[in-house]
């Protein structure tokens, strides 16, 4: 049996940089991907846009117990040498608002100029091999899958991803794979993913969107605030304030079983307070009707919605519309989520190199580690470099 020198456990993003990485310095590299395609989730990245990268790339843009790790991997792998990497694939790239999309806006051209990589570098493919166990043998290891084909090599990478979207092939199945090598996993659970709230104002006001701040409030702590879209669904609340605060939120409940978990919401964060009560006073009695007070300051179906709470009078309505609280109950959970927050905990890999410190030979990259960036291309950025890294290990 052909024996590799490196076999690649998922052909996502950082599988897919792996190899290249490993081939680029003569090293026979294989890839054991589970589905009968690379990079599904790839495609889906950025609305089909792939947002790529970011120009502000650091490891403050991280959770912080992975900082020190993702530090040691941009040191040899950062925004420079991605953007150089991608060029050199012939990948036109441009900066919007310091996110990294490809100049077509497509993200099948980001997989397409990777996939043509591949084949230059004539790296073999392995598909529907869905990979059940990874055995040291001497001089390496044995990777077998779950329907029995096995493939031998010298040091193997585990790049399979975290839980989220299992359509597109990763579910956390890896897990068990770093396990049983003695790895300890940072409980998963979905990150940027849209709030279940049980709020009769999230169904009145659902498929409006406005511009609105927002803050975790976890057993009377009160988080960071965001600000951007604020999404009012069927089931709650979404849109990019909500799911940059998703993770806080999402680790509370599910992690830590928080059972105070709010969003607080400032629907006006665009007026001070001061400025809003003023405002609304010198309306109170200009309007023939309190669901009109709000005219022009939200969108008209806020004024019908929230006239309620100016039966308590006109501070009782400011304080609702700057500090309206959300109970939480839920997520939407990994079909809907973007990101894995949680995985293969950092302290046990070794920095530079993102060997296992359990098992040599054997290496993490992507988002099966507990290295969990935020919005706006960090996730890709982390998984390319990652993936290049590893791959580049002796
Ligand atoms: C809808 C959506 C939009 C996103 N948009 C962005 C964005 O614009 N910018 C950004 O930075 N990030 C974005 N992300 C996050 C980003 O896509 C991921 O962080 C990144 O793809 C992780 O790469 P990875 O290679 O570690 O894992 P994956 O891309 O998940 O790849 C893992 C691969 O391993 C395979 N696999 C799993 N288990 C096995 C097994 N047992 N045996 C063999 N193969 C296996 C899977 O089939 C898969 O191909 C988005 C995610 C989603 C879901």
């Amino acid at each position: 049996m052909e024996k590799f020198d490196l076999a690649i456990i998922g052909g996502g993003a950082a599988g897919i940089v792996a190899a290249i990485s490993a081939a680029t310095r003569g090293k026979s590299a294989v890839i054991l991907e589970k589905t009968p395609s690379l990079g599904k989730k790839i495609l889906a990245t950025g609305n089909g846009r792939c947002n790529l990268l970011n120009d502000r790339l650091d490891s403050s843009h991280y959770n912080p117990a992975s900082r020190g790790l993702v530090d040691s991997v941009f040191e040899k792998f950062g925004k420079f040498e991605m953007l150089g990497f991608f060029e050199k694939l012939g990948l036109s790239v441009f900066s919007q608002e310091g996110r990294i999309f490809p100049r077509t806006n497509q993200a099948a051209s980001v997989l397409r100029v990777l996939e043509l990589e591949l084949r230059r570098l004539s790296v073999p493919l392995k598909f529907n091999f869905d990979c059940a166990g990874v055995v040291p043998t001497p001089g390496g290891f044995t990777v077998s899958s779950r329907s029995g084909d096995t493939v031998k090599c010298k040091n193997a990478i585990l790049t399979g991803g975290g839980k989220t979207y299992p359509s597109f092939g990763s579910d956390g199945s890896v897990y068990e794979i770093a396990r049983r090598f003695g790895h300890t996993i940072i409980e998963p659970v979905p990150a940027v993913v849209p709030l279940l709230v049980r709020d009769t104002l999230c169904h009145q006001l659902q498929g409006q969107k406005i511009f609105a701040s927002a803050r975790p409030v976890i057993n009377g702590e009160v988080g960071p605030e965001v600000t951007g879209d604020l999404l009012f669904t069927k089931y709650g609340l979404s849109g990019t304030c909500i799911l940059d605060v998703s993770e806080a939120i999402s680790i509370a409940l599910a992690r830590q079983a928080k059972t105070q978990v709010f969003v607080a919401v400032d629907m006006v964060p665009f007026m001070s307070e001061e400025a809003l009560k003023e405002e609304l006073k010198r309306r109170w009695n200009q309007v023939p009707d309190t669901a009109d007070i709000l005219a022009g300051i939200l969108p008209n179906k806020f004024g019908p919605a929230l006239r309620p709470v100016f039966d308590s009078g006109i501070d009782a309505a400011v304080n609702s519309l700057k500090h309206r609280l959300f109970r939480v109950s839920g997520t939407c959970g990994w079909n809907e989520a973007e990101f894995t927050a949680g995985g293969v905990s950092v302290d046990e890999i070794n920095t530079g190199t993102l060997e296992s410190k359990k098992q040599k030979g054997f290496f993490f990259a992507g988002e099966v580690l507990d290295v969990n960036g935020q919005r706006g291309g960090y996730n890709l950025a982390w998984a390319w470099a990652s993936g290049w890294v590893a791959g580049a290990a002796e």
